[in-house]
């Protein structure tokens, strides 16, 4: 809680949330990303939670779990409990799941990664996205009596929105506010027909974050720019599942000195190794601070 303890939060309080994949240590950027959402809820009187996307079970692990929370205690931060982790609430995104499947968005996607590398080689002019090349909708044109065979074959398969479909359902354009950069429209069609629910676990980041940030009443998202575009798609999403739509606030990230984000394979830019150099909480703000003023230009 962002609050002091004595000090319940105040109903007009924004809420916050920081929300990272237990998948290795937090760096300097992470840092960085958390107090800014703490700060955010702290000044408004508001609250701040902490959640664990951790529905990759091959990439998290525990142990960073534990890494990740002894990193923000130290770093003097502090949150509701129980922390939600996403792995505990498959059924929460299942629901979500079963309402856009009956309202007819989602379709099984049963191709590899290299069906869909080939197709796009195939078709250099296909569509591109922020985040590459769109998916070129190979399973999208399957009939229902292809999509059972293939199912009763034991093929694999993802869920994918049908985009076109669900832009069909709009009455009216949709709308985000950013607070950094102001009113958007929202155009989720940049991502194209995206997965939201994967081969290996019944559920996406999109999702997940998506049903988690409604369910904990976040009222103000705050991440990094690298995720702006994603926005767009769940504005959308709040829409067809009828959520609460909060506001963003999108962060600059923290640049290295070469101009290059941090990575968490970088040992010597984690919280943990830093705390083992015998630096500080304040060594870790003033660092921030640096590399905020490096990258102004
Ligand atoms: N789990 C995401 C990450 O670590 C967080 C995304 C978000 O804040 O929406 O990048």
């Amino acid at each position: 809680m962002a609050a002091a303890p004595h000090m319940p939060p105040r109903p007009d309080g924004i809420v916050t949330r920081f929300a990272p994949s237990p998948t290795g240590c937090l760096h300097i950027g992470h840092a960085y990303s958390a107090l800014f959402a703490h700060r955010k809820a702290s000044e408004s009187g508001g609250r701040f939670i902490l959640r664990l996307e951790d529905i990759d079970a091959t990439r998290c692990r525990p142990e960073y779990a534990q890494g990740i929370t002894e990193d923000l205690r130290w770093l003097g931060l502090t949150w509701e409990e129980p922390v939600r982790k996403q792995s505990e609430h498959m059924d929460d995104y299942r629901a979500a799941l079963g309402r856009l499947e009956a309202a007819g968005l989602l379709y099984p996607c049963f191709c590899s990664r290299r069906d869909i590398q080939e197709e796009i080689a195939r078709a250099p002019a296909a569509p591109h996205g922020p985040e590459g090349a769109l998916y070129p909708g190979l399973c999208r044109g399957l009939s229902a009596s292809e999509r059972n065979d293939r199912i009763a074959a034991g093929n694999t398969y993802a869920l994918r929105l049908d985009m076109t479909a669900a832009l069909s359902r709009l009455a009216a354009p949709l709308f985000w506010e950013d607070i950094a950069q102001g009113r958007q429209a929202a155009h989720p069609e940049i991502l194209g027909d995206v997965v939201l629910a994967r081969k290996d676990t019944p559920a996406s980041y999109h999702l997940c974050v998506t049903i988690d940030d409604h369910l904990q009443g976040v009222t103000c998202v705050t991440r990094g720019e690298d995720l702006f575009h994603a926005s767009h798609l769940h504005r959308l999403l709040q829409h067809l599942l009828r959520l609460n739509v909060p506001v963003w606030h999108h962060h600059p990230l923290l640049l290295d000195d070469a101009g290059r984000r941090f990575a968490k394979r970088n040992h010597s830019v984690t919280l943990q190794h830093m705390r083992e150099q015998g630096k500080t909480p304040e060594d870790i703000r003033a660092g921030m601070a640096h590399f905020a003023a490096v990258r102004l230009p």
